[in-house]
C-alpha cells in the first residue's frame, strides 16, 4: 500500500532560507540593533524566573498589556501570536471557508496567497499598477465582482517598501463588506498606521510584529489588533498556548523599553537612510543597471536587470540579499554591513559597464 498524498501539498517543498556562511545578512528585514547590557541583564533576569514545568499564560496578557502600552491601544483589542506568520495562517484559517476567495495585490508578502491555498481558499491576486502601488478603485470592484471574503495587504509593503496613506486604507475598509487585514510588520519606520481605528469598523484587523523594528525575530511575536468582537474570535480559534512562556518574558522586558525602542528605531532609520542615499547614487550612476523603487520600511527595493548575477557576485563576498526575479531587496544594517553591500554593488555595475 503506498501513502496518497493530497494534491494541495503533493508538490510542495520546505521553506530553505539561503544556505551559507555570510557575514553580512541583509536578506531578511531584520533588526541589526541589539538593546544595551542593562537591557540584557533584564532579559536574563526574566527569563530564569519562567517555571518551564507549566504552561504559559494562554493569552499572554502581560505581553500584550505591554504591547497595547506602547502603541496607545487596549489589551482589549490585542491578541498574541507565534509570530505573525501563525496569526496570518490562523486568521486565514478561521475567517475562510473552504472555496471562499481572499483578495491579495501583487507584488506583496508571499504568504498570504500560500496560506489561502493550504486553507483549500482561492487567493484572488490584484496585479499592481507600473509604479507598484494598488489601485484602489480596481480593488473595489474585484472585491464585490468576486464575493471576496477577506482583502490582505502589507503597508508598508514587503518587498516594494512603498507605503500607502492611511486615508487610502481606510477607503478600502469602507467601501467593501470583506474583512480587511492590514500587515503592519514594517510600520515603527513609515507612520500611516491604522492601529488607533479598530474600533471604528467592524471589519478591520492590524497586524504588528517583534521581528522588525523590535529587533526580536528569533522569539516569535506577533499581534493581532481588532474591536472586542473580532478579539474575541481569533482568541477562540487560536492554539491554547500558542506563545512560549520564554518569548512571552523576553517580549515583556523588550516592549517596557519605550527609550530603547525610540532610539533603536531612530537608528534603523539613519541606516535606511544610508542605504537609500547610497543605491540612489548607483541608480544615478549607472542608470541602466539599477532603478530605486521603494524605502518606507528598513529596506529598499529596486529593480535590476542583473539581478540574479549581482546576487552571486554578493554572495562571493560573504554578503546576502534577496532577489525577486530583476528586482533586489536589501535589508537596512550596520554602518560596515552597508558600506560592504554598497561598494560591492558599485563594484558590480562599474566592472558590468564596461563589458
Ligand atoms: C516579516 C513579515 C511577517 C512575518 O513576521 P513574523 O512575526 O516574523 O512571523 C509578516 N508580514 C510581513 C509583510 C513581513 O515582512
Amino acid at each position: 500500500m503506498a501513502l496518497l498524498i493530497n494534491d494541495k501539498i503533493r508538490n510542495l517543498t520546505p521553506y530553505q532560507p539561503i544556505a551559507g556562511n555570510f557575514s553580512v545578512r541583509l536578506d531578511a528585514n531584520e533588526s541589526f540593533v541589539q538593546p544595551d547590557a542593562a537591557i540584557q541583564d533584564e532579559i536574563r533576569e526574566a527569563l530564569m524566573q519562567v517555571d518551564m514545568r507549566r504552561y504559559p499564560d494562554p493569552y499572554a496578557t502581560k505581553l500584550c498589556e505591554c504591547f497595547a502600552a506602547l502603541y496607545r491601544t487596549q489589551p482589549d483589542y490585542v491578541t498574541a501570536g507565534n509570530g505573525l506568520d501563525e496569526i496570518l495562517s490562523l486568521l486565514i484559517q478561521a475567517f475562510l471557508q473552504k472555496g471562499e476567495k481572499l483578495l491579495c495585490f501583487t507584488p506583496d508578502f508571499s504568504m498570504y496567497q500560500f496560506y489561502t491555498t493550504l486553507s483549500e481558499c482561492v487567493p484572488v491576486a490584484l496585479e499592481k499598477t507600473a509604479n507598484f502601488c494598488v489601485d484602489l478603485d480596481a480593488a473595489r470592484t474585484v472585491a464585490k465582482q468576486e464575493s471576496v471574503r477577506m482583502v490582505v495587504f502589507s503597508n508598508p509593503c514587503n518587498p516594494t517598501a512603498i507605503g500607502m496613506k492611511r486615508a487610502d486604507v481606510l477607503a478600502l475598509v469602507k467601501a467593501t463588506d470583506a474583512l480587511v487585514v492590514v500587515d503592519e510588520a514594517y510600520m515603527d519606520f513609515y507612520d500611516e498606521s491604522v492601529l488607533d481605528c479598530v474600533t471604528q469598523y467592524d471589519n478591520l484587523i492590524v497586524l504588528r510584529t517583534c521581528s522588525k523594528a523590535i529587533g526580536l525575530a528569533g522569539a516569535r511575536i506577533g499581534f493581532a489588533v481588532a474591536n472586542e468582537r473580532l478579539t474575541a474570535l481569533i482568541r477562540a480559534v487560536k492554539s491554547p498556548y500558542n506563545v512560549n512562556g520564554l518569548s512571552q518574558a523576553v517580549g515583556e522586558v523588550v516592549l517596557s523599553h519605550a527609550d530603547y525602542l525610540h532610539r533603536a528605531r531612530k537608528e534603523i532609520l539613519a541606516s535606511r537612510n544610508m542605504l537609500r542615499d547610497g543605491l540612489q547614487q548607483i541608480a544615478a550612476d549607472f542608470s541602466t543597471q539599477y532603478q530605486m523603487i521603494g524605502a518606507d520600511a528598513n529596506f529598499v527595493f529596486g529593480r535590476m536587470q542583473a539581478a540574479q548575477d549581482v546576487s552571486t557576485f554578493l554572495q562571493q563576498q560573504g554578503i546576502i540579499i534577496r532577489t525577486f526575479g530583476d528586482y533586489l531587496r536589501v535589508t537596512a544594517g550596520t554602518l560596515q554591513e552597508n558600506d560592504a553591500v554598497l561598494q560591492a554593488i558599485r563594484m558590480f555595475c562599474e566592472e558590468r559597464g564596461r563589458m
